[in-house]
This record gives structure tokens, sequence and C-alpha cells, in this order.
């Protein structure tokens, strides 16, 4: 029999605030253990947690980008459970039933398929807090200890839930990717894998091909690395399908991937939702989201990459290859088009961007907002190979001096001398020079030898530390070498 696999995903982000969702702490990364905490995000009897609006406002906003319906009204809940890093016994989340509506429903992202696109569709859109953090193998904790950090307690995330749509693991990296990119694009969240602020949460069963039911769905848990959540997936889908041929029964339960031995482990059997005990969280207010908040944020949304991607194809008439490299990050793409707001021309900055620009941002690990060379300067640059004052080749020295210094290109170029000689009567003396000096080497071109142009060529950019005009130089030196044939 031939399987196809089906996938739902859930993915918690964590939402680009300042503080956390309920209480004023600061929303930190890498701080001292436990020094981001109050007697809210702690728990302490008595204590009263007070909504962010702004992280509403983020959850809204990421909600409208992806076509959800923003509920009216909405509540939260108590999700009852005992972990050592939720002091406080329950978190604090939403929850969809017949009675109950959490932030968001509805809605979908594109994934590409084929030479198309496919929509993956999502069920909904909740605002949650996240739990602490238990740590057991850093070097500073006694062996078989476990030592709590609760300063991520409290930390405002959404969870988007999908329909069983995506029919791969490679569907579902499609699926990540676009997820990611419209969280950054739309500032809801800084989307940075390796702080966790994306931890995905896999469901996946297998069917024979045509059928129409679901099967035993398993949950591989999260997983803060897109990549790792496709490898996991591929592993599941053949453990499934291994196990249902050789005649075994897949169990519901939930897995752990342990990417560095590209192994699935057993976490617990999964709990269905009874076994937390929903009830309303007594000490919050209903969220009320009218039309007017609505609209106010819908104003917020910025060009998303789809619509960039149109607009970069229609106007700039750049490649689908190209094009999805420039809008990867949107401010790549801004960066991308402050430079042709600056003169230069599309094709040749993208080509820039993609290259140099690019590669600089990977060698420093920075981000471009921290490149030294702006796009005014890519631009400039631009002109100045354009007009024959730098070659190509020197033109990205000139980049990396501007990357490194921040100084302008017309600076660089006169500082280091870089100026190509593109003057034919400065370029010509050097030509009769070499000719004259190397009469046996004319000679055998004069015979029909063509390739030691190439030697020709190669004094002159000697002479000239590669400065002389390629083009220029060429041009002389064929016509001087080829009136001496004439003249023989
Ligand atoms: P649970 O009640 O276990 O939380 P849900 O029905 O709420 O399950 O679904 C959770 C996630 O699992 C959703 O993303 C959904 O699309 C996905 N899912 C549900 N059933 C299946 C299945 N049989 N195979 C794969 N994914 C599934
Ligand atoms: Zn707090
Ligand atoms: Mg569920």
């Amino acid at each position: 029999m031939k399987y196809e696999p089906v996938i739902g995903l859930e993915v918690h982000a964590q939402l680009a605030t300042r503080t956390k969702i309920f209480c004023g702490c600061n929303v930190s990364f890498g701080d001292e253990a436990n020094s981001r905490t109050c007697p809210v995000c702690l728990g302490l009897p008595g204590a009263l947690p007070v909504l962010n609006r702004e992280a509403v406002e983020h959850a809204i906003r990421i909600a409208l980008a992806v076509g959800c319906t923003v509920q009216e009204r909405s509540r939260f809940l108590r999700k009852n459970y005992f972990y050592p890093d939720l002091p406080k016994g329950y978190q604090i989340s939403q929850f969809q039933s017949n009675e109950e509506m959490p932030l968001a429903t509805g809605g979908g992202i594109d994934i590409p398929l084929g030479n198309g696109t496919k929509t993956v569709r999502l069920t909904r859109i909740h605002m949650e807090e996240d739990a602490g953090k238990s740590i057991h193998d850093e070097a500073f904790v006694p062996a078989g200890e476990s030592m709590v950090d609760v300063n991520r307690c409290g930390v405002p995330l959404i969870e988007i839930v999908t329909e069983p749509d995506i029919a791969s693991p490679d569907e579902a990296y499609h699926f990540m990717s676009r997820l990611r990119q419209l969280l950054t694009y739309t500032g809801v969240s800084e989307g940075d894998m390796e702080k966790g602020h994306i931890r995905i949460d896999a469901n996946v069963s297998i069917r024979p091909v045509g059928a129409s039911g679901l099967g035993t769905k398993v949950e591989i848990k999260n997983m803060n690395s897109i990549r790792n959540c496709r490898r996991a997936l591929e592993l599941e889908i053949l453990r499934q399908i291994d196990s249902s041929e050789t005649g075994g029964e897949i169990i519901q339960q939930t897995l752990l991937f342990d990417p560095d031995r590209s192994r699935l482990r057993p976490m617990r059997g999964k709990e269905s939702s009874d076994d937390y005990r929903y009830f309303p969280e007594p000490d919050l207010v209903p969220v009320v989201v009218d039309q007017v908040w609505v609209n106010r944020v819908r104003a917020t949304v910025p060009e998303l990459p789809h619509a960039r991607r149109a607009r970069f194809a229609s106007a700039y008439g750049l490649r689908a290859d190209q094009i999805d490299t420039l809008i990867a990050d949107r401010s790549v793409a801004d960066y991308y088009e402050a430079a042709l707001s600056a003169g230069a021309e599309p094709a040749a900055a993208a080509n820039w961007v993609q290259g140099d620009v690019l590669r600089t941002l990977n060698e420093r690990k920075i981000d471009i907002a921290e490149l030294k060379a702006t796009p005014e300067g890519l631009a400039a640059l631009l002109k100045m190979i354009g007009a024959g004052t730098i070659s190509a080749n020197s033109a990205r020295d000139v980049f990396a001096a501007m990357a490194e210094t921040g100084a302008s290109p017309e600076a660089v170029v006169e500082r280091q001398g870089l100026a190509q000689i593109s003057d034919a009567s400065q370029i010509e003396g050097l030509v009769d020079t070499v000719i004259s000096e190397h009469p046996d080497v004319v000679d055998r071109y004069r015979r029909g030898d063509r390739k030691l142009l190439g030697f020709f060529m190669g004094q002159i950019m000697k002479a000239t530390k590669g400065q002389a005009n390629p083009k220029v130089a060429n041009q002389l030196l064929r016509r001087k070498l080829e009136d001496g044939t004439a003249r023989a």
C-alpha cells in the first residue's frame, strides 16, 4: 500500500513587546536567571494580571495579515497543569470550542507548490503567556539536579494553529518560512529562531493515498529550527509507514526530536484538553476588539511579501529567484529600494545586494541595519562603475572599504587611488611602451597567434596595478598590433 503524510502545525511566536503580557516586567534574553520577575509573573497569591495592549495589537496585526477573522470578544482561560517552570500551576491562555472563541480564527497562508501556490488554512491564532525554563545540563548545575529560570514566565506569545492541510515535510518547511517572514515583516515578532522566538509543534499522521479520513497523529514538540522540523517529520513519517507495513499500531503520543542524533524519543502520552481543566480566568475581563481598533491596526500592516514580490517583478523586471532573495528579509528589501531611490539601476543594484551586500552580512554576522555602507553609497558606487571611473573589480574593494569604515565611495577611491585610467592618451603611451619592449611577442602575434593579446593586456594591467580601463586598453592594443600587420 502507498501512504501519504498529513501534517498540521502549532507554532508559538514571541511577540515583540517591551514588557510581559500581564505585568510590567521587561522581556529579556540572557539576563541573570530569575531577575525579571514580579508577584504577577511569579503567580504570588493575590497578584492581579493586566493585559498588555501592545501584545494584543501585535496579535491583531498578524491576524489581519493572514486573513483571519478577529473576534470581537474573546476570553482568557486558565490551563491547569503542574510543571516546575510554571510557578502558578496554570498558564493563562485562550481556547477554541463550541462556546469559546480565541482572538482570531480562519485565514490562511499561501505556500509555493510546483509552478503555483497552495493555501494552508489556519484554524486560529490565540494569545497566551510563556512558561519558564528548566536548566539541566549547564556546567553549573550539579549532576542529577535541575534548576529553574522563570524570567520567561509571562512573555507574550501567540499560537498559530493550522488545519491538517500540509502534505509533506517540504510543505511544512515552506509554510514555516512564509510564516516567519510574515511575522518579521509585520514587526509582530523578531523571529529569531536561535533565541527561541518561534517554536514549532508538528502533528503528523499517515493514511493510504487517496483516503479521506485522518490517521492517528503523533506530535513532535518544541522544535526551534525550521530545518530540524522538516528532518523530524521525514523521520517520523518513515517510522509510521514502516510500523504500518509491519502490522504495528501507531499510538497517539508526544515525541521530542534530538537534532544532534537525528532521533525522536517519547516525551509522554498525549493528554487531551480535558486534562487541563480549562476555566475562565477570573482576574481578567474579556478582550473586546471593536471595528475602530481593528481598522487602526489594519493601517499599520505594511506591504506584505506576496505584494512586494509581484511589484518587484513588474516594476523592476527581476527574476523570481532574485526577488525571493531580495525580499526574504524586509530590511534587505528596504535597503534595495533605498538604493533605487538614490538613483541605482534595478538590475545592477539587485546583483550587488544579492552579492557583496548579503555576503558582507553573512561574513560579519550582522543585520543590514548595522551595515556601514549605506544604500546611497551603493548607488553612488554603481554610478562610478557605469561612468568608467572605477573598474568592476576595484568596485568590490571599494565596497569592502565602505562596509568597513562607512566612507563614501568617492572618498575610498580617492584615498586608495583606485580610480580607473580611462584616458586614451595615457593608455596609448603604455601600449606603445609594451609593444616596443616585446618585439618577439609582437612578431608571434602578427604571425597569427592572437591569444597573445592576453599577454599584452596583462602587461598593461601590471603597469597600472589593474586600473587601466580594460575596454580602452583592449581597443588600443588591437589597433596598434594589427596596424603593424598591415604595414609588414
Ligand atoms: P488536539 O486536540 O490533540 O490538540 P487538534 O484537533 O486541536 O488536536 O489539532 C492540533 C493540531 O494537529 C492541528 O494543527 C491539526 O491540524 C493537527 N491535526 C489534527 N489531527 C491530525 C491528524 N490526524 N494528522 C495530522 N495532523 C492533525
Ligand atoms: Zn512580572
Ligand atoms: Mg487542540
